[in-house]
């Protein structure tokens, strides 16, 4: 990491793409970059046309030059290996490296991400590219970071051509040995599905029925990796060829295509390209959500959020931009969540291309425009911040996240269609982030010991090591709280017999003997006992509980062992357990049996309040966002965030301590006992380390 750790503070740029323009702007663009704070710009995403003429034939003249000019101006370099859209001249000498549809269409040359990851010509295109570049630049002063391809998953997530069906069998052959541990994996008795040899084994192209389950689940996780064996390939080529300089590839936030636990072993920085929609009042939870995974995939190391948009997004249907503020909050936001810097798409406003209504930092209207003003002033403020870089912030609790369940979880012909795990998942951070309380999210394999607390809202697949891993942490004190259609079925997606939640139905205390979905536009009443947090077995039934409703979700269970914290009140399954809690070795779990939606947040209250976990600053505001980084020495960072359009006070001081003395590195002031936040207002506050350890 060295060579970016030479770049002091935070990070701040975007994507620079001067192939777009005359030589003359760019002159005119590194002085702007130097007026707005600009310290490191993604150069060459898209210029593989420009940089390999044709097959026989490079031109890196003009990167010289470029890269060159913007050493002398002080801008470091993000320098990708443009191998996102190949150029057409490699396309019609390869036409069959063009990816096709599950229905057999080729797609054709003219947007981007036209290749199938499974084409030997593509990957060896790729990858000689990767190295010319790296040669070519590996001790060049301003390269700060290599920046692999560019989204990848974004258009083309899966080929169906005979190349990669090709590559699907040598992946099957390796994964399951023989076809008879395939067939059997795969459950081919059903259906007179039976392979006498991998040769006779297809993708899942377009079948006139239901495709077998674990075929598509194979072909999920082979997806993932035959993207990521690309990207590995140019990884390995920049390592070997300019070791010492960092390596990332932009991530898309929680994109279900790509399992990031693996990708992300093969980062030396983590990055995402985020946009929030502005339209979307709710916007922030998610975007926090997305970061909180970003910093969790290297076990809390600072991420780079790569993209974002300083107003407007131009692909979806109505692009609002960002009003006043707005754009400020969310960046400052990412460094709340342990981003160490903020790139955008991107530094000029193209006038040609897809993408020519998409902002910019520096807009159409150029430095008159409010962007730009807003572009300087995010600027200097975030070299006002530059102090927080490295430091770093860890959750009070862990959420579970495992994208074999994910894939597994949205396979058709379920007992409901409606069991999406990101609808799922966000309520329940939704809840927590309302409660001030900060999660890590963690992959099935972690051991989450160091955590009072751990959620799963969905763990349909559960391979039995997971199950044995969550069943050791609860019997040692943890405590773990469970969303309905969990312990289902194995990593075959075989269900486990015997009754959900199969493997988890000791430490859980509950058996459940029939799913019930909820039919569309109808709820289930379910009462949250008043006792809630007594040992003793609560009547349901009676008054004084909270209402709650479900949606999509419920199911009948029976307990053994756990003790019924709510309850079924109206449907078919009135006076049945709905949520449960079972004391299991030192430590309790927990079952909710239906799916809460926005209601659940009262249920995560009970182990919240077990585990003695409270906001991160008690007394909060709604719509105010807190978070705390630490630095090595012990100095704190209190990051404030108004999300809300009204002005918010907000109390530094929890009740029966000293106030939170320090100084907001914002504004440059001490703090005293409130603190006031404009609408979307925000305030970075330095806590000296005394006080932190106090
Ligand atoms: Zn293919």
């Amino acid at each position: 990491m060295d060579r970016l750790t030479r770049v002091p503070g935070l990070l701040y740029g975007g994507d620079w793409n001067p192939e777009q323009w005359p030589e003359q702007v760019w002159a005119e663009d590194v002085k702007l970059m130097a007026e707005a704070g600009v310290n490191l710009v993604t150069v060459g995403v898209f210029s593989w046309a420009r940089l390999q003429p044709d097959a026989y034939s490079w031109d890196f003249g003009w990167l010289d030059r470029l890269l060159d000019l913007v050493h002398r101006h002080g801008v470091a370099v993000d320098l990708a290996t443009a191998t996102a859209s190949p150029p057409a001249w490699l396309v019609r000498a390869h036409p069959e490296l063009l990816p096709v549809t599950a229905d057999g269409i080729r797609l054709e040359f003219g947007s981007r991400q036209h290749y199938c990851p499974s084409s030997p010509a593509y990957r060896e295109a790729a990858v000689r590219l990767t190295r010319a570049l790296a040669e070519r630049y590996r001790h060049h002063p301003a390269l700060a970071l290599w920046h692999i391809h560019n989204e990848y998953g974004d258009h083309v997530q899966e080929c169906f051509c005979p190349a990669s069906a090709a590559d699907f069998r040598r992946w099957l052959r390796e994964r399951h040995g023989t076809v008879d541990e395939l067939n059997r994996s795969w459950g081919t008795a059903f259906w007179s599905q039976h392979y006498n040899s991998f040769e006779q084994i297809e993708p899942p192209r377009t079948a006139p029925g239901p495709v077998n389950p674990t075929q598509l689940l194979d072909w999920r996780r082979f997806c993932s990796d035959a993207l990521l064996a690309l990207h590995r390939a140019e990884k390995a080529v920049l390592d070997e060829v300019s070791p010492g300089v960092p390596v990332t590839t932009n991530f898309m936030s929680m994109l279900k295509a790509l399992d990031y636990w693996e990708w992300s072993r093969h980062e030396d920085l983590v990055s995402d390209d985020a946009y929030p929609d502005p339209a979307d009042p709710r916007a922030h939870v998610n975007a926090a959500m997305n970061y909180d995974l970003m910093r969790s995939l290297k076990g809390g190391r600072p991420w780079l959020l790569m993209e974002q948009a300083p107003s407007a997004v131009s692909w979806r249907p109505v692009n609002v931009p960002k009003p006043p503020d707005l754009h400020r909050l969310w960046s400052l936001q990412a460094l709340a969540r342990g981003a160490d810097g903020v790139l955008h798409f991107q530094w000029r406003a193209s006038v040609a291309g897809a993408e020519k209504f998409h902002s910019a930092m520096l807009p159409h209207r150029g430095t008159a425009a409010r962007g730009w003003r807003q572009t300087v002033r995010l600027g200097a403020e975030l070299r006002r911040l530059g102090e927080i870089a490295g430091s770093r912030l860890r959750g009070q609790a862990a959420v579970l996240l495992d994208w074999d369940s994910w894939w597994a979880l949205e396979l058709d012909d379920h007992p409901s269609g409606r069991m999406r795990w990101l609808d799922l998942l966000r309520p329940w951070y939704a809840a927590l982030h309302a409660r001030g309380i900060t999660v890590d999210f963690l992959p099935p394999s972690a051991e989450p010991d160091g955590y009072p607390l751990l959620f799963a809202p969905n763990l349909y697949l559960l391979d039995t090591a997971t199950a044995e891993r969550l069943t050791r942490y609860v019997r040692g004190g943890g405590r773990l709280v469970c969303g309905p259609f969990s312990g289902i079925a194995d990593r075959h997606d075989h269900i486990h017999p015997g009754g959900h939640p199969g493997p988890l139905r000791e430490p859980l205390g509950i058996v459940v003997d029939e799913h019930w979905p909820i039919p569309d536009g109808t709820t289930t009443a379910v009462r949250l006992d008043g006792t809630k947090t007594e040992s003793t077995e609560p009547d349901g039934t009676e008054p004084g509980g909270t209402e709650l409703r479900a949606e999509h979700w419920s199911e009948w269970i029976e307990t053994e062992g756990a003790e019924t914290l709510a309850r079924y009140t109206s449907g078919p399954l009135t006076g049945l357990p709905a949520v449960t809690r079972h004391r299991y070795g030192a430590g309790s779990a927990w079952y909710l049996s239906c799916h809460l939606g926005a209601d659940v947040g009262p249920v995560l209250d009970l182990p919240l309040a077990e585990a003695g976990l409270n906001a991160e600053l008690p007394g909060l505001p709604p719509g105010v966002e807190a978070t705390r980084r630490h630095a090595a020495d012990g100095t704190g960072y209190l990051f404030l965030l108004n999300h809300g359009p009204e002005e918010r006070q907000v109390p530094l001081r929890t009740p029966g301590t000293d106030p939170l003395t320090g100084t907001d590195l914002l504004t440059g002031t001490p703090t005293g006992d409130t603190l006031t936040l404009a609408p979307l207002g925000a305030a970075v506050i330095r806590l000296p380390a005394a006080q932190e350890r106090a």
